[in-house]
């Protein structure tokens, strides 16, 4: 198997110095460019990076970082940001639940990515780094249910009164009857700052009938590289599972909106409808209802998860699937 090295890498971009610590010798410079924007929000296609050379001309996106022989705490410069970078920069994250376009037809791919060795060093690296802050106790025998927020629990970008007039159908409901027979985490690809805030919004925080166990940003999330698509973040539960060994495949459930969310364990994860244009739908979206049966099913049914088929979650049949 290839060595695989962390590295650091300081960006010089606008009088300021970024460093990037999420990089191994064996990502390529795309990754790089990646992790750039994720720090500065300057675009990769506006990123001119000055003494990034391969064989001493401007290094591809496909090269990687282990052939350009960058010395440890290599300083790239970067220029030719425009008033339009600056702008970006200073405006808020972009919404990565705003993407609509996901793949739904990659299992093979997802199974080579879930095994890949890069990948898995980083998650080892969230593992070793990220700061979980628990906010109740993980509970004896409870299986894992891990929940996006945007599009999932909440329509984000739909005009309403109040915030909870975007809040999905059922969600305490959802929420209460889901923490008998699971902990619960929220995960979502924003900040931390905007996930306690929107759960303190929708009263997730403080509702009496559950818990959660606790909270996941962006921060938690790995960037990996798919060909057609180039670098995208996603959820590995790896992650968590790094750190609560009674949490494993076996009895760890993800929803997203987002399949690609799940490329990391393609098995674990249910895509749910999308919630959307909230005031249309308020009336008639029972997806929260309907999932709230198929757990409660799951937990009492299913002693190994990894047989189950979440794509055919409507037509679980607890006699067939046990
Ligand atoms: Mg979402």
């Amino acid at each position: 198997m290839t060595d695989i090295k962390e590295m650091v890498v300081i960006v010089k971009w606008s009088g300021k110095e970024f460093p990037l610590t999420d990089l191994t010798d064996q990502d390529t410079v795309e990754v790089l460019r990646h992790e750039i924007f994720r720090k500065t929000q300057v675009r990769p296609e506006r990123q001119k990076l000055l003494n990034l050379k391969y064989k001493g001309k401007p290094a591809a996106d496909n090269i990687k970082l282990c052939l350009l022989e960058m010395k440890p705490n290599f300083k790239v410069m970067m220029v030719g940001s425009t008033e339009a970078d600056i702008e970006d920069a200073c405006s808020l994250p972009e919404d990565i639940g705003e993407v609509i376009d996901d793949f739904d037809d990659a299992e093979e791919r997802e199974e080579s990515v879930e095994n890949s060795a890069v990948y898995l060093a980083k998650v080892q690296r969230r593992v070793r780094d990220y700061k979980i802050v628990e906010l109740s106790s993980a509970r004896e025998g409870k299986k894992l249910l891990v929940l996006d927020i945007d599009y999932t629990l909440f329509d984000h970008r739909s005009p309403a009164e109040q915030g909870t007039e975007l809040m999905r159908p059922y969600l305490h409901e959802f929420l209460a009857s889901a923490y008998q027979d699971y902990d619960i985490v929220i995960w979502s690809a924003t900040s931390m700052r905007w996930i306690e805030e929107k759960m303190r919004l929708l009263g997730v925080a403080s509702n009496e009938n559950y818990k959660i166990l606790f909270y996941l940003d962006s921060n938690a999330m790995i960037s990996v590289h798919v060909p057609e698509r180039g670098v995208v973040d996603v959820k590995p539960l790896g992650v968590i599972w790094g750190l609560y060994k009674q949490y494993s495949s076996k009895n760890t459930i993800m929803f997203d909106d987002i399949r690609r969310n799940f490329m990391m364990n393609p098995k674990s994860g249910l895509k749910i409808r999308p919630f959307r244009q909230a005031h249309l739908n308020r009336q008639s979206d029972k997806e929260l209802l309907k999932l709230s049966t198929y757990l409660r099913q799951i937990a009492l049914y299913c002693k190994d998860f990894n047989q189950l088929n979440h794509r055919k979650w409507e037509h679980y049949d607890p006699k067939k699937n046990s």
